[in-house]
């Protein structure tokens, strides 16, 4: 899988393919998929949601340009997956996941691996985390139908912001947000497909 990401897919970070590198995608997924948990696809989770492609996981990722210092915010958080590669990466990450038993077992992984530097908190992660703003960067797992503003108000200058926004639920583009002290500037990264971002500053 780290062989594809960097010589099929140009993933050039190192820093992230050793994170990825050292994170069981296989803990994550269910354990009638666990022999594909090294393929590059996106896999079901519970609730009809998805673990997303490793591809993907590895991109947004390396988007953020995350330095040990970072102070993360991942609204859906899923399986716990990309709130775990994150946490090798920097020194705290705050997960919001909408579904309660998704949010409980993403948490009883993470605990499990001994990974101690994730919040995970069920709530609409379209309001951001107010307690904890502001966010060096955000990584938002799941797509919506523009940049939610509570998003972009906990964002530190100078931060990044990286979501999948569409116009429909089904496809997106992949989008990064830095803001700058008077500004935010978009830059657009390729088609992406994730579940829908629901919630009062996402899909209803
Ligand atoms: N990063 C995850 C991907 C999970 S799929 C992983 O690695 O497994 C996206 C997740 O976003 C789903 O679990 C879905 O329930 C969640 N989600 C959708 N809207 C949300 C919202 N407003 N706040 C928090 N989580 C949300």
């Amino acid at each position: 899988m780290i062989r594809k990401l960097r010589d099929d897919y140009k993933i050039a970070d190192e820093s992230v393919l050793t994170a990825m590198d050292s994170v069981p995608r296989d803990f994550f997924v269910p354990t009638a998929l666990k022999s594909q948990a090294y393929r590059d696809n996106a896999l079901p989770i519970s609730a009809n949601q998805t673990i997303s492609q490793p591809y993907i996981v590895a991109k947004m990722t390396e988007l953020l340009e995350l330095k040990p210092s970072d102070r993360v915010l991942e609204v859906g958080a899923g399986s716990g997956y990309q709130s775990a590669v994150l946490a090798k990466l920097v020194s705290a990450v705050f997960a919001i996941e909408r579904i309660p038993a998704l949010a409980a077992e993403a948490n009883e992984r993470l605990r499990a691996l001994g990974i101690a530097n994730v919040s995970v908190n069920c709530a609409d992660g379209t309001n951001g985390w107010e307690m904890y703003a502001p966010f060096d960067k955000i990584l938002v797992a799941a797509g919506g139908p523009e940049v939610p503003r509570p998003l972009l108000d906990q964002l530190k200058v100078g931060g990044k912001l990286v979501i999948p926004i569409g116009a429909d639920q089904k496809s997106q583009s992949l989008v990064r947000v830095t803001r700058t002290p008077n500004r935010f500037v978009n830059e657009e990264f390729g088609p992406c497909s994730f579940v829908p971002l629901i919630g009062a500053h996402g899909w209803k």
